[in-house]
């Protein structure tokens, strides 16, 4: 590999870029997890992750991936024959799926086109028709990282309720925690699936599950056999600030910071940035003549834009020139749509200027791949960025 000046551009939708605040509040000594100092780290971030969860009541941090704080939620709170109600938004909702069957529930998976959201009259006339309440969970993805689709949370509430349905939601939020607005409580949401590695712009390594007073009072009955994942201990030992067995100190000096940098900003400054990267580039994709994965506007995520390739372009190939000529990282199509999309992560520790760079390295790999498109995609994104911000100091002049 040839050396390289500069750093990487980690443009994919997570890992994201971990800021040099967290790097520098990770490289300390590891303390002593059951000793007094410990305690005080331990609630203080256990209390700053409700404002980022918008809850009032408990988030659960393990270490351990997204992954497993899906399952964390699948064995708190179902048993074995279960029936769930699940949508196929792509492929993390694949996996997802998955995994239920691992665990002997029925899910139920309405399928998808990889291109919408969830439909809320499809889980209103699904929970409808379930008289006898034998559908004990509907299980979605917030933000589906493989397609750049957001579903909206509020309306799948709000269709369980029209339905009159008493099934706890459960939903991802692994990649739009932290970027794209979301509100736990408000939105009734019985368990909030997270990982540290997309907008609270941490290394990999922390799941969460943020939890309601139903989800504590169905996992007090429910019949999934469980250990490491159990809410149970972990609530007890939160009290005091500690965790029943050794957490992931360092992961957790960087979330503490990375807390207090999210709360610094102010989350409605948080998700305001995340929306205006996210238009930069979608101005920028329209004006390339490229097509934009997610088909409905009021489904647009802000944290990644997935782009398809014209016909007879490989997705891949792009990626690995813009790799080799400008040390940057896109995501990649996974699962159905490998090859034909390219990802473009806009999420985490990101400003205008890492915008623009990541946007100039796609225009130029676009060119030296020769995909056929439109120059002005970089000038477009430019535009808009610089008008926003002018409008900004105009109305905080006011
Ligand atoms: N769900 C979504 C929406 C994701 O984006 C990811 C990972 O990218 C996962 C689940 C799986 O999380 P992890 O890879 O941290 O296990």
């Amino acid at each position: 590999m040839a050396s390289r000046s500069g750093r990487h551009f980690l443009q994919i939708p997570g890992p994201t870029n971990v800021p040099d605040r967290v790097l520098r509040a990770m490289d300390m000594p590891t303390m002593d997890h059951r000793g007094p100092e410990f305690g005080v780290l331990g609630r203080e971030i256990l209390a700053n992750l409700k404002p980022v969860f918008a809850t009032s009541g408990p988030v659960i941090v393990y270490p351990g991936s997204g992954t497993g704080a899906w399952e964390a939620a699948i064995v708190n709170t179902l048993s074995p024959g279960d029936k769930v109600l699940m949508v196929e938004t792509g492929h993390f909702a694949t996996l997802w799926h998955k995994m239920a069957l691992r665990f002997g529930l029925k899910p139920e998976f309405v399928p998808g086109d990889w291109r919408h959201g969830v439909d809320p009259d499809v889980i209103e006339t699904k929970l409808a028709e379930d008289k006898a309440h034998e559908i004990k969970a509907v299980m979605v993805v917030h933000n589906e990282t493989s397609t750049g689709v957001t579903s909206r949370i509020p309306l799948v509430r709000k269709a369980i309720d029209n339905a009159n349905h008493p099934a706890l939601l459960l939903v991802d939020t692994i990649s739009s925690l932290a970027s794209i607005r979301y509100e736990h409580e408000a939105w009734g949401v019985d368990v909030t699936v997270s990982g540290s590695q997309k907008g609270l712009m941490l290394p990999p390594g922390l799941g969460f599950n943020a939890i309601s007073e139903k989800a504590i009072a169905a996992s007090k009955t429910n019949k999934m056999p469980r250990s490491y994942w159990d809410w149970e201990e972990i609530l007890a030992a939160n009290k005091t600030g500690y965790w029943p067995y050794t957490p992931a100190t360092n992961l957790l000096y960087g979330l503490n910071e990375a807390l207090k940098m999210l709360l610094e900003e102010g989350m409605d400054n948080v998700f305001a940035r995340h929306d205006r990267h996210a238009e930069a580039t979608r101005r920028a994709v329209r004006a390339w003549g490229l097509d934009i994965l997610c088909q409905n506007p009021a489904e647009y995520s802000s944290s990644l834009t997935a782009i398809l390739m014209p016909q007879g372009h490989d997705a891949d190939a792009l990626r690995r020139i813009i790799l080799d000529a400008f040390d940057m990282s896109l995501g990649a199509g996974l699962g159905k749509v490998a090859g034909k999309v390219f990802r473009i992560g806009h999420l985490g520790d990101f400003n205008d200027l890492t915008l623009m760079g990541t946007l100039s390295g796609v225009e130029m790999g676009l060119s030296m791949a020769g995909v056929p498109h439109q120059t002005g995609g970089t000038t477009a994104a430019m535009a808009y960025l610089a008008e926003q911000k002018t409008a900004a100091k105009t109305a905080a002049a006011a």
